[in-house]
């Protein structure tokens, strides 16, 4: 080999940071290295596949794609090398230097503080810089197919690597690690085979070991044999009862580059119409980036089993995104680009069945509480965007949500609607629900307590989502939800004649006060009434039907939006004692204080802040001193 002289070129920062990490933190999962490079190996061949459907010449005569594996017991190196499509120089420099994934940097903030950070980084996708776990030194010498000149890219994973050109015959990427002291387990044929069986048994291309087999006779040398020690064929091709459940949950650790099981997946060959086969996984944990606007989604998507894109996002819609798998047509064409994917006719149709597919799988694991709690736990709140991005499915997404209700203390999200209707007494029609910060807010909400009384159920609601959620939920079958916080809840409205006198003489005698109330406070509400929802406490804020509700308000004036300046109403409890102290106040004054004190209080309730909290102490405690000891 004729070489040129070396340069040195320093990692990035991040690259710098994760390798550190992770040799420390991975060291338990260290054969995860194999894996990961095998992975890039077989990616090689796929885009090599790819682009050679256009130019066969990048072939290069040779077709004949896989990987190989070889032991060198002196030097203490395990060496990988591909056909696939290799790299120029710059793609080394991009690809070995640097992590191009969005949130690298906050990602590795996260990993900082914590201190098993196995799981998070496994999730993160390791890739190239495991190698650095078991080896010393790694050395990658590649060439792209059909260029003329080879790199050499050495490092030994502490801030620097070298580069030089270098001549290579054959295309593609060949890797050698000088593995660390104590790592010489991996020296073994045995323990290779078993790791390609283990982790890459269904990548697409041939693993070959070389192995040493001993001569005819005692005096003839050891042969050398390549052995194929994976299965060499796409999981997704084989049906299903050919596959095992560990190797679908050996594929998905593959694909996902995840250490943990995931929670279930469903595969399927559809043929007719259109042919495809589609394997989804829903993963055992959410991914770091799952709320990021630029997080990894989507399939990896084959043509006729030619590699065509990783993340295809155009067969599920934004709130499936936790679901990662494989889809395989027949139909699309090899040339099918992301601008035509996302035109495409069939992608389209794929897309709708596929959701379908994916929300029955979801929906086959609620049937098992335990695994729906830890889905719920990790990608509830993600399932929820659905209700209001994906009408044609609602009613079945939303046969999938999870609730507290206010039927159990415990707050944890265990009920369905279903179970929700069932329990509905005689006379109940709609299903109610409040929204607060939080579930144990909303529990306490005044706004349900006649709900409560009355034995009603209410479906607690604190997630960020809910109340977007709900303003495109409005019923589920042919039951209408109603916001316990909003509008006249119309509960036991008079029916004889005797009790709508009553009720009118009531409205009658309560208005010198609720004159009074809103007077004082003018410009704070928007109207002052005698309350139907509250029991024990004194008064509480409900906004109209169709208004923004105060969970929205604050999300949006956090994001720096501008609300509309409507004033929400007081409802009054006209027999609470306060109320009746204010109707009685001895002085202006003092009629004044309380009212404002409980106007405070039910903003409190409604956890938005007091425009003058200082004022609100003085007050309240200006009245508590005149409490007797
Ligand atoms: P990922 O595979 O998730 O992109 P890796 O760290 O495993 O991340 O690899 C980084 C990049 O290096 C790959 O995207 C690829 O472009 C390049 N690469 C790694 N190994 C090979 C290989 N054997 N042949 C060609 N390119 C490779
Ligand atoms: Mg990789």
């Amino acid at each position: 080999m004729t070489t040129t002289a070396k340069e040195t070129h320093s990692f990035q920062t991040e690259v710098k940071q994760l390798l550190n990490l992770m040799i420390h933190s991975l060291y338990s999962n260290k054969e995860i290295f194999l894996r990961e490079l095998i992975s890039n190996a077989s990616d090689a061949a796929d885009k090599l596949r790819f682009l050679a459907l256009e130019n066969d010449a990048l072939y290069e005569g040779d077709g004949d794609l896989k990987v190989e594996l070889s032991i060198n017991k002196d030097q203490r190196k395990i060496i990988i090398e591909d056909n696939g499509i290799g790299m120029t120089r710059d793609d080394v420099v991009a690809n070995l230097g640097t992590i191009a994934k969005s949130g690298t940097a906050e990602f590795i903030k996260q990993l900082g503080d914590s201190q098993d950070n196995s799981q998070l980084i496994g999730q993160f996708g390791v890739g190239f810089y495991s190698s650095f776990i078991v080896a010393e030194q790694v050395d990658v010498f590649t060439r792209k197919a059909g260029d003329e000149q080879g790199t050499h890219w050495s490092s030994k994973g502490e801030g620097e690597y070298d580069l030089e050109e270098i001549e290579k015959a054959k295309r593609g990427t060949r890797i050698e690690l000088t593995l660390r002291e104590g790592e010489d387990e991996f020296l073994s044929e045995w323990r290779l085979r078993e790791l390609v069986r283990k982790y890459s048994d269904h990548v697409g291309i041939p693993v070959m070991l070389e192995t040493e087999k001993p001569g005819e006779s005692e005096d003839d040398a050891t042969v050398i044999e390549w052995e194929k020690v994976n299965d060499g064929q796409a999981l997704w091709t084989k049906s299903k009862n050919e596959i095992s459940d560990d190797e679908y949950k050996s594929f998905y650790h593959s694909l996902g580059h995840d250490f943990a099981d995931p929670l279930t997946w469903v595969h399927n060959r559809v043929e007719g119409r259109q042919d495809y086969t589609s394997l989804l996984y829903v993963p055992g944990s959410a991914p770091m980036d799952l709320y990021q606007r630029e997080g990894a989604r989507g399939l990896k998507l084959y043509v006729q089993r030619v590699f065509i894109m990783d993340r295809a996002e155009e067969f599920l819609p934004m709130y499936l995104r936790f679901i990662k798998g494989v889809v395989d047509s027949k139909d699309l064409s090899l040339n099918v680009s992301r601008e035509i994917l996302q035109q495409d006719q069939q992608v389209t149709a794929m897309k709708k069945a596929l959701t379908k597919r994916a929300l029955g799988m979801i929906s086959t694991l609620s049937k098992d509480e335990e695994q729906y709690k830890t889905f719920w736990k990790e990608f509830g709140e993600v399932l929820k965007e659905g209700i209001g991005e994906d009408m044609s499915n609602q009613e079945k997404i939303a046969g999938l949500l999870r609730f507290a209700t206010s039927k159990n203390s415990h707050f944890d999200y265990t009920e369905t609607l279903d179970g929700y209707i069932e329990r509905m007494p005689e006379g109940q029609e709609h299903i109610y629900y409040v929204i607060a910060d939080s579930v144990k807010a909303a529990s306490a909400s005044p706004h349900i307590e006649v709900l409560k009384k009355k034995g009603y159920e209410v479906i607690l609601l604190g997630d960020r989502i809910d109340e977007w959620m709900m303003s495109y939920l409005s019923e589920y079958k042919d039951k209408k939800f109603k916001n316990a916080g909003k509008g006249d809840l119309n509960l036991d409205e008079p029916q004889t004649d005797e009790e709508k006198k009553a009720e009118e003489e009531a409205d009658k005698a309560a208005e010198p006060l609720l004159e009074k109330l809103k007077k004082i406070l003018e410009s704070d509400v928007s109207a002052v009434k005698r309350s139907h929802r509250l029991t024990d406490s004194p008064a509480c804020l409900v906004r109209g039907e169709h208004e923004l509700g105060e969970q929205m308000r604050k999300i949006m004036e956090a994001a720096g939006q501008a609300m509309p300046d409507t004033k929400p109403t007081l409802e009054v409890n006209v027999d609470h004692p306060l109320l009746k102290k204010i109707g009685e106040a001895s002085s202006d004054e003092r009629a004044e204080a309380l009212t404002r004190l409980i106007y405070d209080q039910a903003r409190i309730a409604e956890g938005i802040e007091l425009s003058d909290p200082a004022g609100y102490v003085k007050t309240l405690n200006s009245l508590l001193a005149e409490l007797p000891a």
